[in-house]
């Protein structure tokens, strides 16, 4: 049985398996949401869901797509809005 304090579903469980052949469980922190557009509200593809400790020692290139709007807007959104910026010109 589980002490008190994994009882709850604050933490996750990981299974690992040790070297003696064994399977424990490991509590660890929930990843945070999937970012999603600011627009359509849909999860964004290709941006990184870790924890902030995590997320500080990634590459800015990982963490979110390299494009106008990446890590803000879906791909659908931000062609629909660089369409009407270009057609505003
Ligand atoms: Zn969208």
């Amino acid at each position: 049985m589980p002490s008190g304090r994994h009882k709850s579903r604050t933490l996750r469980k990981v299974f690992v398996k040790t070297p003696g052949g064994k399977t424990k469980i490991h509590y660890k922190k929930k990843k945070p949401a999937k970012a999603i557009c600011a627009s359509c509200r849909k999860p964004l593809a290709g941006v990184a869901r870790e924890r902030p400790k995590k997320m500080k020692n990634m590459a800015k290139t990982k963490k979110r797509p390299e494009r106008a709007f990446g890590g803000v807007l879906c791909s659908a959104c931000s062609r629909k809005e660089l369409k009407k910026k270009a057609r505003s010109i």
